[in-house]
């Protein structure tokens, strides 16, 4: 997509809105390094930040770098995980990432995206994850959060989460990439959910044009 000026002024009071709604907006998973975040993200595939954060204290204290989590047994891990549900995959993912870790990047995650990608349980939205709070370089997350608000708010008339990613790159220079990816994170969790958006109180409710009109009761006859 090739943006519009009149786009990208819209998206940027999009942004400013959603910044002064959310100033503290950051990533949810609690984690200390980059390994441990890794691991959270995978955890958090179809289950919420607040499970993972429930789990991750004590798998964090049993496994500490790439090579425990390598040389764990699929069983054991799978029950350190379990209540995060999908654990055979996860566990899997899990394994195998430490174990290249382990034998090819000297138990480091690298900090380059290209290569993140390459890694076992590593797509796009979990490297861009670790770009963005662990590393702190620029980059922007679409989970299912982004996905929704990018179409509702029109900056985007894909469904496909690289298309998504692509179309915001384009609209917003590398500097508001991190805020960005926050800021819509939260406003899906807090305000334009899924289910039930909550337009009446939304700080960017007149630059969207999926907004709900705020219905009046009519007064009843006596
Ligand atoms: S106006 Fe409604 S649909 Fe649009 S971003 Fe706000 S909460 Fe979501």
């Amino acid at each position: 997509m090739n943006p519009t000026p009149e786009l990208k002024k819209r998206a940027a009071r999009i942004l400013r809105g959603l910044k002064k709604r959310y100033p503290d907006a950051r990533c949810e998973l609690n984690f200390e390094t980059s390994l441990q975040l890794a691991v959270a993200a995978i955890l958090s595939a179809q289950c919420t930040d607040k499970r993972v954060n429930q789990v991750t204290p004590t798998l964090f204290r049993k496994y500490h770098s790439a090579r425990d989590y390598a040389q764990v047994s699929q069983g054991e891990l799978e029950k350190d995980i379990h209540s995060t549900g999908f654990f055979r995959n996860k566990a899997n993912h899990i394994r195998a990432l430490g174990k290249v870790l382990d034998e090819k990047f000297q138990g480091q995650l690298p900090e380059v995206f290209d290569t993140l990608v390459t890694l076992p349980g590593i797509g796009r939205k979990t490297a861009n994850v670790l770009m963005i709070a662990a590393f702190n370089q620029p980059g922007i997350t679409v989970d299912t959060h982004c996905k929704r608000l990018a179409g509702r708010l029109g900056l985007t008339q894909h469904s496909d989460p690289t298309r998504i990613e692509m179309d915001l790159r384009a609209i917003y220079p590398p500097r508001d990439w991190i805020q960005l990816s926050h800021c819509m994170v939260f406003h899906g969790r807090y305000c334009c959910h899924a289910r039930k958006p909550d337009c009446p109180d939304c700080p960017v409710a007149s630059l969207c044009p999926s907004r709900t009109s705020v219905k009046t009761p009519l007064p009843r006859r006596s």
